[in-house]
C-alpha cells in the first residue's frame, strides 16, 4: 500500500467511525468536554461557557427539542469572565490549601464524584469539581473525565485548549511515577507517556525527505514531499531567532523539520514550491558570508512524519494588518506574519487565535479565507506571509469584542494550522455540495475557488447559504457574481429570520429542501460538505444520511 493508499485508508476508517457515532460526535461538538470549536462560539473559549453567550434568542441556545444536544443552561453567574475571576478570587480550588502532591493511580480513581472531581491531563491532576457548573458541555461531560487519566479524551475533542492557564488554580500536582513497567508488568504512568510520536507510521521510503546546500551567501533547505503538492501550499516556515522549524502538511501527515541554525541569517525565508514534483525549496540569507559546516543542532521531534492530530501546536505573534467590514457584524482581518514566518494554509483547515484575557489565556479557531471568494490574479502581498481570517464579533463574547476593538498595528498570536479536510474527499468528484449556515461558510470560501480552479471533474457546486437575515450573508455580492460568470457554480440562500420583502427561501435546513437540492445524476459522484453551528450541522448530517448519502460521500467541518 502506497502512502496514497494508506492515507487515504485511514480517512475511510476515521470517516467510518466518525459516521458510526456521529452523533456522539456532534453531541461532543455541542458540548465538549472541556468545550470545543461548536462550544466556543457558545463560549467564545475552550471550555468555558459565557453566560450571555450566544444571546438570548439565539438559535444556537434555543435548539429545537430533540435536534440539539446542548444540555447546558448556564446558571447566572458561569460565563468564561466569571470562571476568570473565581480563579483569581484566592479561593482554594484544590482542597490543598495551595500545596501540590503526587497522586497515585489508586489515589486518583477515588476522586471521581461531581463534588470531587480529579482528572489527569498529560501527568498532571486537576480538581475540576469547581468548574463543573462553568462546564458549557455540562456536568455529565466534564465527569467522563472523572477519576481518570483523561488526555485521550481531551484530546480527542479539543487537544488545543491551553488548560494549563484555564485550570492553573485547580492544579492538584503530578501523577506519581511507577516503578519499571517491566517489573510490574503495568504500563507506564501518564506522566512517562511517550510524546505522542507514536501513529503508526507509513513504510520508510514514503517518507518526505531533505537535503541541503549553501552557497557563499545563502543556505537552502530542499524537501522532498514525494507527492503532488496542492496549489495553496503546504509548508508553514517559523524561523525565531536561530531556531528554524519547517512543517509540511501532507494530507493528513505533518512532516517537521527543526534546527538551532549553525549561524545566523537574516531573518527572511524564501519559500518556493514545485506542486507537481513535490519539492519545497527555502532559501535562507546569511548574516556572515562564511562556510557552514553544518546546518545545525536538531530540535525536538526533529524530521518526524506523524499524523497532524498528534503534532503540537507551535504559535507565532502575528500584527493585525487591517479590518475590512464584511458584513454588520463580521469582519475581514488581514494578519501578518513575522518576516521569518511562511504559512501556506491548506484548503479547509483553521487557524488559533489566542489572547490573554485577565491574564488567561482564551483560544478559538478560525477558518483562514482567501481576500475575496476568486482573487482576480495573484494577490499583491507575498504567498504565505499574510492570513486572511473572517470574524463575526458577538457583542457578548469574549473574544471576539477584544480583536474587534485591537487597532492597526496590534499583535495577536496565531496557532496551527490544523483540521481534518484532505484534498483526497474531492478525488473524482462531480457533484459537489456545501450546506453551510452563517460563518460555517468560511471553510467552503476556500474550496470553492479550489474546487473551480483545480477540479475540473467537477460538473456542478452547489452552495446552500442558510442565514438569519439577509444583512447576514457573507460576500453576497461575490457569490452572485460568480453564479453569474461560473456556469458550474450554484448558490442558495436561506433564511430563517427574513424580512416580508425576502422572496427567497425561508425556515431551516429541512428534507424538502435537500430532496431537490442534493440530485445524483447517473455515473456522478458526489461530496456533501457541512458547516455550521452545532445544531445545524446534526440536522443536515441526518438528513443528507436519510437521503443514502454514505459516509465517504459527507464532510463536516469541525474543529
Ligand atoms: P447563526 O447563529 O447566525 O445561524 C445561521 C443559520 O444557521 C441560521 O439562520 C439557521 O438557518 C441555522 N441554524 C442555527 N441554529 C440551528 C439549529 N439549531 N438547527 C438548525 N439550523 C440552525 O450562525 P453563526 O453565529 O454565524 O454561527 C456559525 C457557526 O459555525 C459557529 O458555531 C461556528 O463555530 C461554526 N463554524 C465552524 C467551523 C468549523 O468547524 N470548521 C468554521 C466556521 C464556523
Amino acid at each position: 500500500m502506497d502512502l496514497e493508499e494508506e492515507e487515504e485508508e485511514d480517512y475511510r476508517s476515521e470517516s467510518r467511525r466518525k459516521a458510526s457515532t456521529v452523533f456522539s460526535v456532534i453531541a461532543s461538538v455541542l458540548s465538549g468536554f472541556l468545550g470545543n470549536w461548536a462550544c466556543f462560539k457558545v463560549s467564545e473559549m475552550l471550555n468555558v461557557p459565557s453566560q450571555a453567550f450566544p444571546a438570548a434568542g439565539s438559535q444556537q441556545r434555543v435548539a429545537p427539542a430533540g435536534q440539539s444536544r446542548n444540555k447546558v443552561v448556564l446558571k447566572p453567574g458561569h460565563s468564561l469572565l466569571d470562571w476568570i475571576r473565581l480563579t483569581k478570587s484566592g479561593q482554594d480550588l484544590t482542597g490543598l490549601r495551595g500545596r501540590l502532591i503526587e497522586v497515585t493511580e489508586d489515589e486518583l480513581k477515588k476522586h471521581n464524584t461531581k463534588k470531587d472531581c480529579w482528572t489527569c491531563i498529560r501527568g498532571m491532576v486537576y480538581n475540576l469539581s469547581a468548574y463543573m457548573d462553568f462546564h458549557p458541555g455540562g456536568e455529565e461531560e466534564l465527569m467522563r473525565a472523572a477519576g481518570i487519566d483523561s488526555t485521550d479524551l481531551f484530546d480527542e475533542v479539543h487537544r488545543w485548549v491551553n488548560y494549563e492557564s484555564m485550570l492553573k488554580e485547580c492544579l492538584v500536582g503530578r501523577m506519581a511515577v511507577k516503578p519499571s513497567p517491566a517489573l510490574q508488568g503495568l504500563s507506564a504512568p501518564p506522566s512517562l507517556r511517550p510524546e505522542p510520536l507514536s501513529a503508526p507510521l507509513p513504510a520508510k521510503d514514503h517518507r518526505p525527505r531533505y537535503d541541503w546546500f549553501q552557497t557563499d551567501g545563502t543556505v537552502n533547505i530542499v524537501v522532498y514531499t514525494k507527492r503532488k503538492i496542492p496549489s495553496a501550499g503546504c509548508a508553514v516556515v517559523d524561523l525565531q531567532d536561530d531556531n528554524l522549524r519547517v512543517e509540511m502538511l501532507l494530507g493528513r501527515m505533518s512532516y517537521l523539520l527543526y534546527w538551532r541554525l549553525s549561524s545566523r541569517v537574516q531573518d527572511h525565508v524564501d519559500v518556493q514550491t514545485a506542486h507537481s514534483v513535490g519539492k519545497v525549496q527555502l532559501c535562507l540569507r546569511k548574516s556572515v558570508k562564511e562556510k557552514w559546516t553544518q546546518l545545525g543542532q536538531s530540535l525536538e521531534h526533529h524530521d518526524t512524519f506523524i499524523q497532524c492530530k498528534d503534532r503540537g501546536l507551535f504559535y507565532r505573534e502575528c500584527v493585525l494588518l487591517s479590518k475590512t467590514d464584511v458584513t454588520h457584524n463580521t469582519q475581514l482581518l488581514r494578519l501578518q506574519l513575522p518576516p521569518g514566518s511562511r504559512m501556506q494554509v491548506p484548503v479547509g483547515r483553521h487557524v488559533y487565535l489566542k489572547t490573554s484575557v485577565q491574564g488567561t489565556d482564551v483560544v478559538k479557531p478560525y477558518t483562514a479565507v482567501d481576500q475575496m471568494l476568486i482573487p482576480p490574479s495573484q494577490s499583491s502581498a507575498e504567498v504565505g506571509s499574510d492570513i486572511h481570517l473572517m470574524i463575526k464579533v458577538y457583542p457578548d463574547g469574549v473574544l471576539t469584542p477584544h480583536i474587534a476593538n485591537l487597532p492597526i498595528g496590534a499583535s495577536l498570536s496565531v496557532g496551527g494550522p490544523e483540521g481534518s479536510l484532505t484534498l483526497r474527499v474531492l478525488r473524482d468528484v462531480t457533484h459537489l455540495y456545501m450546506l453551510a449556515a452563517g460563518t460555517g461558510f468560511t471553510p467552503m470560501a476556500r474550496l470553492i475557488r479550489l474546487a473551480l480552479q483545480e477540479f475540473t471533474v467537477i460538473r456542478k457546486m452547489k452552495l446552500m447559504f442558510f442565514n438569519r437575515q439577509e444583512r447576514d450573508i457573507l460576500w453576497q455580492s461575490q457569490l452572485d457574481e460568480l453564479c453569474t460568470k461560473e456556469e458550474r457554480f450554484e448558490v442558495q440562500h436561506v433564511l430563517s429570520e427574513p424580512a416580508d420583502s425576502w422572496t427567497g427561501r425561508r425556515g431551516r435546513i429541512d428534507a424538502c429542501m435537500l430532496q431537490n437540492f442534493l440530485e445524483r445524476p447517473e455515473n456522478s459522484k458526489c461530496l456533501v460538505c457541512v458547516c455550521g453551528p452545532a445544531g445545524f450541522t446534526e440536522s443536515a448530517v441526518q438528513l443528507v444520511r436519510q437521503l443514502d448519502f454514505s459516509e465517504e460521500e459527507l464532510h463536516v467541518f469541525q474543529a
